[in-house]
This record gives C-alpha cells, structure tokens and sequence, in this order.
C-alpha cells in the first residue's frame, strides 16, 4: 500500500474543502433545525463530480478510485454528516450498485444522469419487520409475462422522497433463500410507487429518510439487475464497498469534532490556564488523534483492495465497525470539553454527537459488522 497521497487526492481534498466551506458550512444548522434536504446543493455537488465519483468518464461520471471518494466523503463530513450521508447513499449504493451490476444499456440509461445529480438515487433493503435479517424480507415481486408485479414497503430509504430512482431488493423466491431475491431498478414515475412518512431523526437531519411503498407496481425484465436470484448477493457487495463510505462518514465526523475540540480547548481559560493544560483534556484529544490516525489506515487498506478489485468484506467492516464506535466515542469527549458550551447548538459539537451515532446503525449495525467479521475471520482459519 502506498502511504503518499496523489495529485487527484490532493486536488480532490483542496476542491471539497473549498466547497463545503463556501457552500455548505453557513447552512448547517439552518438546515439541520428545518430538516431540510438541501436538492440544490446536490446539483452543485453533481457539477463538481462529487455524485458520480467512481462511475468512469463515458458514462458521466468523473472516473476516480476509492482513495478519492472517501477523502471526498470525509472533506464534506467534517461540516456536515447529513451531507456526507446523503453524498455516500447516492454514490454507493444506488449509483454504485447499477455500475457494478447493470449492463451496458442500463449504465447509459441511468448512471450519466446520476453522476450529474439531474436524478437522485434511493437504494431500498430494509423494510419494517427485516432490517438487519435482510434475507427475510417481504416485499414480493411475481412474474407476468415480460413484467415483474411487485408489493410491499420498504423504510428508512434515504432520499426515499427527492429521488427519481432506486434500486429495489425484491423477494421473487423463497423466505430466507439467498437465491431468492432480486434488484430492480424503479424509476419514481411508474405507477403504484410512492414515498411516505418522512421520519423526524435525533441527527443527520438535512438527509431525508422515508418510507417507500409499491402497489401493483409493474415493472419490465429489462429493468433487473444482473439475473432473477442475484439481488441478495449483489446487496451484500455493494454493502461491503457502502461500508468503507460510512466509515470515512464516521471518520469525517470524528475529524470535525477533534478539530474543534482542539482549538477551544486552548482557547477556553479555566483556573488562569487553558483546559488543554489539564492532563485530562489532553488525555482526552491525545485518544481522539490515535483513533482517528488508526481509523484512517483502516479505511485506506479497505479502499485500497477495492481499488485492486480484491475482496474487502473482512477489511471494510472492520473500518465501518472502529469507525462508527469511535465517532460516537470522540464526539461525545467533544462534548465533555466543550462543557455547557458543548450541550447548546451555538457550538458544532452537539451536531457531530447526534449525527455520529448512525454511523453505528447504518449499512448494518456495529452487532452485525463483528458478525460478518467473526464470518470471515472463522473462514480465514478453516482447521
Ligand atoms: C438515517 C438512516 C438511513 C438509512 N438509510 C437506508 C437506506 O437508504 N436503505 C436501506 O435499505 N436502509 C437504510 N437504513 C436502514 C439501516 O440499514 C437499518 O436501520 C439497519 O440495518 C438496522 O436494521 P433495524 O433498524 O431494523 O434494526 P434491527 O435489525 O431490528 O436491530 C435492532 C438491534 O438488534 C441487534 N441485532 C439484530 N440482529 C442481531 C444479531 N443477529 N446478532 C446481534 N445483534 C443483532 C442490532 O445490532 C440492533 O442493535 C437507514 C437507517 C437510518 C437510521
């Protein structure tokens, strides 16, 4: 692995730094207190290349690796989670999924507009009774003649609302089969497919999570992914790159509460000194710069085997799993520094310890990550 950071890493981390500080950072707190999902800023985002970061060139996209994209999520999340959240579901999940798995045809058809934010994507696994038992789920698609009939309901669908597309897992076989589920690409128009109840969240509130509902939705062959049978194996692939995004999200978090702490730690006097010349305060930010060092490696090893097209299931719910923990971990001491400075919204600490907490639910909790580690590990040492 090379330890020295690219030319495009370096352009890419000037260019978001200088965007979410022009365009996002005056707005975070407006939008957190509205809930309201900023569609225009995403355009903008779409403009500078950030929507479709690792869809190639021809078809729209700007054609970079993973090292970039996780700098690029960490740059906009150091302002802004909900940003950062929002940014790595478009990319990951319903772009990423469609460019690993779509044909040619599809590629062209969905992923330029895409890339350009002209659509955003949704991405739809969990539904109310299955969230981490995926493979259990109920919404059912039946065939009819070149149609798929599909019913049901799915929840917690970032941008289940504002997008124009999304990428649906389907049951079309049996319960619990993994053979027995497929990904449909649904776009917003066709009938019987609907959005509901936009839920009201304790952080990450300028990403918009809904309900998605479908009736009788007719949907063509040619809209399925790959093969009838795939869609549970392809979900588990495009999770195991989502992962690393969510944990550069927790890492951009946990770097944005750090920074913080750090600057008012040697400007806030108490006893005629600065706190951060009481050991427990520096104690404190010595811990928040090894966790966000050693999760930095974490998530660059992850990305680096993806860039190589290596298997990464182990290595990236190791990232997601350190990562989220220790943006909880870090934005909560963010707070403790701050004092009761830290617990009102005039300061940006409270807003990284809300946010910080999805990053241990999203994309699988942190149970389910050292699940899918213990799996692997166990594999990896097979008597
Ligand atoms: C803001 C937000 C955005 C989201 N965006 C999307 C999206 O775009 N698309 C999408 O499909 N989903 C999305 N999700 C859903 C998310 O992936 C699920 O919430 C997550 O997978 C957990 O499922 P659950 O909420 O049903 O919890 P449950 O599965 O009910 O889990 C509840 C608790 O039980 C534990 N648990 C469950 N099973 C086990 C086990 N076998 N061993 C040990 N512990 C276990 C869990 O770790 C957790 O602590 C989003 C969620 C949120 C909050």
């Amino acid at each position: 692995m090379d330890f020295n950071i690219s030319e495009n890493q370096k352009m890419i981390r000037q260019m978001v730094s200088d965007f979410a500080e022009k365009e996002i950072r005056p707005h975070v707190m407006e939008w957190d207190e509205a809930q309201h999902f900023p569609i225009d800023l995403f355009k903008k985002m779409g403009d500078q290349g950030l929507m479709g970061i690792l869809v190639p060139e021809q078809y729209g996209g700007a054609g970079l690796g993973y090292l970039e994209y996780v700098d690029a999520i960490v740059g906009i999340s150091k302002v802004c989670g909900s940003i950062g959240l929002s940014m790595a579901a478009h990319n990951s999940l319903c772009t990423g999924h469609i460019l690993q798995f779509g044909n040619d045809e599809q590629k062209k058809k969905w992923l330029p507009k895409l890339s350009s934010a002209e659509w955003i994507g949704a991405w739809g696994l969990t539904e109310p009774n299955t969230g981490s038992d995926a493979m259990n789920m109920q919404t059912v698609g039946v065939q009819d003649g070149d149609h798929w009939i599909i019913n049901g309901a799915k929840c917690w669908i970032t941008h289940g609302k504002s997008s124009q597309v999304a990428v649906i897992m389907v049951r079309t076989g049996d319960a619990r089969d993994s053979k027995g589920i497929t990904a449909f690409v649904i776009e917003k128009d066709t009938p019987g497919f609907t959005s509901g109840k936009k839920e009201n969240k304790l952080g990450m509130r300028a990403s918009e999570t809904t309900t998605l509902h479908f009736e009788n939705v007719r949907v063509h062959k040619d809209n399925i992914l790959g093969n009838v049978g795939d869609g549970f194996k392809q979900a588990m692939k495009v999770l195991d790159g989502g992962r690393i995004s969510i944990a550069a999200l927790g890492l951009g978090i946990a770097k944005g509460a750090y920074e913080a702490s750090v600057k008012y730690a040697k400007e806030r006097e108490q006893f005629d000194k600065p706190i951060a010349h009481f050991q427990a305060i520096g104690f404190k930010l010595a811990d928040m710069a090894t966790k966000i060092d050693a999760g930095e490696l974490l998530i660059y090893m992850a990305s680096d085997k993806k860039n190589r097209g290596e298997k990464m299931t182990k290595e990236s719910a190791i990232a997601k799993y350190y990562s989220s923990e220790f943006a909880v971990d870090i934005s909560t001491d963010a707070v403790q520094i701050f004092g009761g400075y830290g617990y009102t919204k005039e300061f940006p600490v409270e807003k990284f310890y809300r946010d910080s907490k999805l990053c241990t639910i999203g994309e699988g909790t942190s149970e389910i990550q050292k699940l899918v580690i213990a799996r692997e590990v166990l594999k990896e040492n097979a008597i």
